[in-house]
């Protein structure tokens, strides 16, 4: 890591916009402090705006609970913010108003398919072409007639919107720059993903969509993250190249990982910062140990 070395270098860099973007399912752990202090660095270090934004849009799995956790732990970090934190399940309309017009464009389209529907037909295709979120999506419902459409949903038939990977490609002009910081300029590659989910059966919206509109929405200058999210800019930048919006420079940062590399991760138990706090464990502590080089 190399990031605390951040405030002196960039001390007289144009203010950076910045947030931290967590979804309240679980408690923070040492991961989440790494991301948090990465982007509430660089927003003071430039004299720029640090935004916290609740990303629970996933309303079976975030809990009220979490946030408030979120909240005091990040108090407690050291952390401090610059405007109420945006919480995403209150702004559905707006996402869905997104979805509506690239369903206008017929850039998206209904796909009723059940996990069971993918799996049968890419083992009748034999090998299916990978994406890096696994498989891509066989195309079942790309060409159903609108009118058979119109009825599935019409008849109350759960269905998810995917972006129409091809007809979006065409719809922009190429290249698709993004910027990632250290490493300079790269051409986004969107079309390797596939018909992406941008709602979901579940949730009417999805994280891509969801990101990159607040990003947008919120001016964000400087997107951080952990690196497991970096292939995704390249889906965010096609998005932002569809509806028109301004384009932030990126900076991926690795991952926490435990004693045998792993990443930290909630579900694995990973220890949260209340369990550590509970234990005498002090935030500079904290601090000290997500930001060592
Ligand atoms: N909400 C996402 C997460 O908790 C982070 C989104 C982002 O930083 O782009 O993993």
């Amino acid at each position: 890591m190399h990031f605390a070395r951040y405030p002196a270098e960039a001390m007289d860099a144009t203010p950076e916009i910045t947030r931290f973007a967590p979804s309240p399912t679980g408690y923070l752990h040492l991961g989440h402090a790494r991301a948090a202090l990465f982007a509430w660095r660089r927003a003071r270090a430039t004299g720029g705006r640090f935004l916290l934004r609740i990303e629970d849009v996933d309303t079976m799995r975030c809990r009220p609970e979490y946030e408030a956790a979120l909240l005091e732990d990040l108090r407690w970090l050291g952390l401090d913010w610059d405007e109420a934190p945006r919480r995403q399940s209150a702004h559905f309309d707006e996402y869905r108003e997104v979805l509506d017009g690239l369903a206008a464009r017929g850039l998206v389209y209904p796909c009723f398919c059940t996990r069971a529907d993918i799996a049968r037909e890419m083992a009748a295709a034999g090998a299916a072409p990978q994406g890096p979120d696994g498989p891509l999506y066989p195309g079942i419902c790309r060409d159903l007639p609108e009118a058979e459409a119109a009825r599935r949903i019409a008849g109350g038939e759960p269905h998810a919107l995917r972006l129409h990977m091809a007809r979006a490609c065409e719809a922009v002009s190429r290249p698709l720059p993004a910027y990632e910081e250290n490493e300079g300029w790269h051409e986004c590659r969107p079309e390797v993903f596939g018909d992406v989910v941008l709602g979901r059966k579940d949730v009417p919206v999805s994280y891509h969509l969801c990101v990159t509109h607040d990003d947008a929405l919120q001016r964000i200058t400087l997107v951080t993250r952990g690196d497991d999210l970096k292939p995704a800019t390249d889906v965010h930048r096609l998005i932002q190249a569809l509806m028109g919006w301004p384009v932030p420079r990126y900076a991926h940062h690795p991952l926490m990982r435990d004693a045998a590399g792993r990443r930290l991760a909630k579900r694995d138990g990973a220890e949260s910062l209340r369990t550590l706090r509970g234990k005498g464990i002090s935030a500079a502590e904290v601090r000290a140990m997500v930001e060592a080089p």
